[in-house]
């Protein structure tokens, strides 16, 4: 199952995958970050398409095509913004990864890369959403077998160096 799970340093824009996963707003109407570069990369058709599906509440997901992205879908899920932790934004933030790889499953996608959700403009803490993103997406692919790959794509060394570090804790190697 770890097998499946790959961790790059890079730009989610750049990826060859089925299904990128960005980090919207409950607009769906584009931003900054990850969002704002996704829309530039897929071109104006994405945001006319987002803009028909009309919203986004947080903890979900939508899909929409890619356009001039490389990949064939995007979907777009709206992580929690960090207010302290008693706001239900880990429940939140974990929702925001099942939904993303279901909505993977129910398009038919194979291949899904994701960036680190929320921990940018929103603010969760880094070290405990990767611990998010790792143990749900190590969940779903243990009880699901349609996913061949799922790419956590770093944006950054400090990015990089938590996910490397929290993967060989959650799926150490040898005996
Ligand atoms: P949020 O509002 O959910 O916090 P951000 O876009 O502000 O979303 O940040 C989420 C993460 O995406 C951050 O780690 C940020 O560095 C990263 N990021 C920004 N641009 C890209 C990109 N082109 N590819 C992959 N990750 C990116």
């Amino acid at each position: 199952m770890k097998e499946k799970i790959e961790i790059i340093q890079g730009d989610i824009t750049k990826q060859k995958v089925d299904a990128i996963v960005n980090a919207a707003n409950t607009s769906l109407l584009g931003g900054g970050g990850v969002d704002g570069a996704i829309h530039r990369a897929a071109g104006p058709e994405l945001l006319e398409e987002t803009r028909k599906i009309g919203g986004c509440p947080t903890g979900e997901a939508r899909v929409s095509k890619g356009y001039r992205l490389p990949a064939r879908w995007v979907i777009h899920t709206v992580g929690p913004v960090w207010r302290g932790g008693r706001s239900r934004e880990r429940e939140l933030l974990a929702s925001c990864y099942k939904n993303s790889l279901k909505a993977a499953v129910e398009i038919g996608a194979k291949t899904i890369a994701f960036p680190s959700i929320s921990t940018g403009a929103y603010g969760f803490p880094l070290e405990e959403a990767t611990e998010i993103a790792l143990r749900e997406t190590g969940k779903f692919l243990a009880s699901d077998s349609n996913l061949e790959k799922v790419v956590f794509v770093c944006f950054g060394d400090q990015v990089t160096g938590v996910y490397r570090k929290l993967f060989s804790r959650f799926f150490p190697t040898g005996p």
